[in-house]
């Protein structure tokens, strides 16, 4: 196999940056899925559709027409939707995806509501100041009735929050709290984003370079990963492969660090298709990408949400290392280069 094409860092980091910087929580995650469609448009190879659910689907004609793949990353991110206008017209919260409530609490976040109109609040305890409620303050427990949204407007009771045109079911984003120091990027949200950048910047990477997939395949960028079926639909009946990519869940016990990829070989959903993960285990190591194996403890993905469908395909999943996973999250620039690079020699395999 020849050596892999160059990989443009600063690509990688300027899309990552925009895309985080990009409300999509789950349901409402077309922002994201349309910045990603528009970044991948320029390469005329790729013919690009949607699914009736939303998702994006790449399909990169490759140079045989046997054994075709599918690689996905999901858009979509935890978030929040609105349950109550409470009486003082602040708002109850009801989570998107999974995550502990502490993980929210004095968070930025703006409401959308269905007239395509945006408010800017912020997420606080229901006793917030210290000054008033003292040691309560810290003692009280984050739940959906502890923590509300206090929004930037004049307002103290139902009505007037609902003449600002706020409604119940409207989506909740938090912000993403972008920031690149010394290589590492910091974010709400890197999950998936990051990886949706990885394939990005891998089919720059080979476009760039005048080369094709070895195998026709397709991308699903799904939007709905974060509450359980995102790539349930979307991926061609005819694929035999479906390469998974998302982050790896970093912390005390786990293998996975921030400056490496992992192959995560099982998660909450079982183990992974042993091998193709043999399979991507031997092209990393062909090409010195630095990688490692783990296991996930509390994890589904996409690739589970398929087989669940009834996809009849090998599955496997590689993805950065990403710290404080589904709270203020981080990960290196190495990580995401050894993430691209991987899927670069997948897309590339013999
Ligand atoms: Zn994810």
């Amino acid at each position: 196999m020849p050596n892999l094409p160059e990989i443009n860092t600063q690509f990688l980091l300027d899309f990552l940056s925009k895309l985080l910087n990009t409300p999509s929580p789950t349901g409402l995650a077309e922002p994201a899925i349309a910045l990603t469609e528009q970044t991948l448009k320029p390469f005329p190879a790729l013919r690009l559709s949607r699914t009736r659910k939303g998702a994006l689907l790449a399909t990169w004609t490759g140079e045989r027409d046997d054994h075709p793949r599918a690689v996905t990353a999901h858009a979509d991110t935890l978030g929040g939707m609105v349950k109550e206008i409470k009486s003082n017209g602040r708002l109850k919260l009801s989570q998107i995806g999974g995550y502990t409530w502490n993980t929210i609490e004095g968070e930025g976040c703006t409401v959308f509501n269905r007239f395509g109109r945006s408010l800017r609040g912020s997420i606080l305890l229901t006793k917030a100041s210290s000054h008033v409620f003292g040691a309560e303050v810290g003692e009280m427990k984050r739940n959906a009735d502890s923590l509300e949204v206090r929004l930037d407007a004049r307002t103290s009771s139902e009505k007037e929050t609902l003449d600002l045109g706020v409604g119940i079911g409207d989506f909740i984003a938090f912000d993403p709290r972008v920031e690149i120091n010394a290589g590492f990027v910091r974010s709400r949200h890197l999950d998936d984003k990051a990886c949706v950048a990885a394939l990005v910047t891998a089919v720059k990477a080979l476009s760039d370079a005048g080369l094709k997939p070895t195998r026709t395949t397709t991308l699903l960028i799904s939007n709905y990963e974060e509450v359980g079926h995102g790539a349930a639909a979307g991926i061609p009946a005819n694929v035999e492969e479906l390469l998974v990519v998302d982050m790896a869940a970093v912390g005390e016990g786990q293998n996975s660090d921030e400056f490496h990829v992992s192959l995560c070989v099982k998660d909450s959903g079982g183990p992974y298709h042993q091998g193709m993960s043999d399979r991507l285990r031997t092209l990393a190591e062909k090409h010195a990408i630095l990688y490692k194996v783990d296991i996930y403890p509390h994890y589904g993905s996409d690739g589970e949400a398929f087989w669940a469908a009834g996809g009849d395909v090998a599955v496997a999943l590689i993805g950065p290392g990403v710290d404080a996973s589904h709270s203020y999250e981080r990960t290196h620039t190495e990580a995401l280069l050894a993430t691209t690079k991987w899927v670069v020699a997948y897309l590339l395999e013999e």
